[in-house]
């Protein structure tokens, strides 16, 4: 096995009957570019950081992912978010291969003159090897519409053309989508409503806990209270707030949204800054008794040292890899359900899909228009992963790796085979 696999891809390769072309190729990531990204701070002095584009497979489209900036980003990280989204987009049934980006960087230690500086710079040096037929970038951690207005802009002014298709999660003055802002803690929302339905619970009986109240995290809970389930307790980086008959996440969200001012382009406030609620230890929030743990932090939230802990019977994975593959494991031996990353986080790349036909064709869908395909989009690749996993009787992630890799394996199959070299 190559060392840019990884054990739940290298189960699906294992167990599903494909070719070995198929294999070698999902086991490598296709390009992955290093960058030393230059930028000159406020007071004139210049500094250079690290940033890296991974395109791990382009088989079905373009490579297709966010771009984060966070002190912890490396290769291997950018790699496996890569394989990820790869692995995502065919679940999804869209014409994108994987790819995913990021610049090793503490972003709110930067000003925002050199924030936007940075932003264009990454742009500069990747332009050569991104575009609307090869790879589109889009928000992830720690970067916004308003990141992605200045990345397009310094796109189109190199290309010396408008590029609406070039980057997605645009703002909408610059060739967004309506709706791309909500996507992810939208269809989240209607992958939790198809377990619901499935184990035949009604949302005002089902608490929720949320570990994370950045956009994905915020737009759900909100969307999630206001469908009926009961969220009993959310965090941030700041802290965490619990309030057992329930909590409005809208009014807390209006709060940190004002912690942005307008020359700011990250929130200095917390949920814990919301009155008439009891704080909560941040880490007790994972252990508390609850139906639902929804996980829209980072990766690793779970993992063997704290997956005892875990009470809940269905754990939501709105991050990129919250739970760990060990931790995985554990959980599904001891019954719990967890409903993955690449379903149940693949509201904003599908509605980036969406912003990208928009971008080709000139059109401007509207709100309606693009919640209504999003809708129809999750009501049939959800059930396709429940009905999935019960058929093979594995977990939910097992079932969605193995649809979307048969998917990938068709089209590598369908370019060429062996045969021809047997005579
Ligand atoms: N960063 C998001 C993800 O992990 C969105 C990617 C996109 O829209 O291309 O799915």
């Amino acid at each position: 096995m190559s060392e840019q696999s990884t054990p739940i891809l290298d189960r699906a390769l294992g167990r599903l009957d494909l070719s070995d072309d198929a294999r070698k190729m999902l086991q490598h990531a296709h390009k992955r570019i290093q960058m030393s990204v230059p930028i000159r701070r406020d007071d004139g002095t210049l500094e250079v950081f690290l940033a890296w584009r991974v395109q791990y497979n382009t088989v079905l489209g373009p490579a297709k992912g966010g771009v984060r900036f966070h002190p912890g980003v490396t290769l291997e990280e950018a790699t496996e978010l890569a394989r990820w989204m790869t692995i995502k987009c065919a679940l999804m049934d869209l014409p994108f291969g994987g790819g995913k980006g990021g610049i090793q960087v503490d972003p709110k230690s930067l000003s925002r003159q050199e924030l936007e500086r940075l932003s264009r710079s990454f742009v500069r040096e990747l332009h050569n090897l991104m575009g609307p037929d090869t790879d589109i970038p889009a928000p992830d951690v720690n970067t916004n519409p308003r990141i992605m207005g200045w990345m397009a802009d310094e796109y189109d002014q190199i290309a010396r053309a408008r590029t609406p298709a070039a980057i997605t999660g645009k703002p909408l003055a610059l060739g967004g989508s309506e709706g791309r802002v909500a996507a992810t803690g939208q269809a989240a929302l209607y992958v939790l409503q198809e377990w619901a339905k499935r184990s035949d619970k009604k949302p005002k009986d089902i608490t929720v806990a949320v570990q994370g109240f950045g956009n994905a995290g915020a737009h759900f809970a909100m969307l999630a209270h206001k469908a009926g389930f009961k969220i009993v307790a959310v965090s941030d980086s700041g802290g965490a707030i619990y309030a057992k008959e329930g909590l409005d996440p809208e009014p807390i969200h209006t709060e940190k949204e004002k912690g942005k001012g307008l020359d700011k382009v990250y929130s200095d406030t917390s949920v814990r800054d919301g009155k008439d609620h009891q704080e909560l230890e941040t880490n007790k929030l994972l252990a508390l008794d609850v139906d639902v743990l929804a996980l829209a932090a980072l990766q690793d939230a779970v993992t063997v040292d704290n997956v005892g802990d875990i009470q809940a019977g269905v754990i939501l994975e709105i991050a990129n890899g919250p739970v760990s593959p060990d931790a995985d494991d554990t959980l599904y031996g001891r019954g719990v359900t967890v409903l993955p990353d690449v379903l149940v986080n693949a509201g904003g790349v599908t509605v980036s899909y969406y912003e990208w036909i928009q971008g080709r064709t000139g059109d401007r869908w509207s709100a309606e228009e693009v919640h209504d395909r999003l809708k129809a989009r999750f009501d049939r690749i959800a059930p396709q992963c429940f009905d999935r996993a019960e058929k093979d009787g594995s977990s939910m992630r097992d079932a969605a790796y193995a649809i979307a890799v048969e998917r990938i394996s068709a089209a590598i199959e369908s370019r060429g085979d062996s045969c021809y070299f047997k005579g």
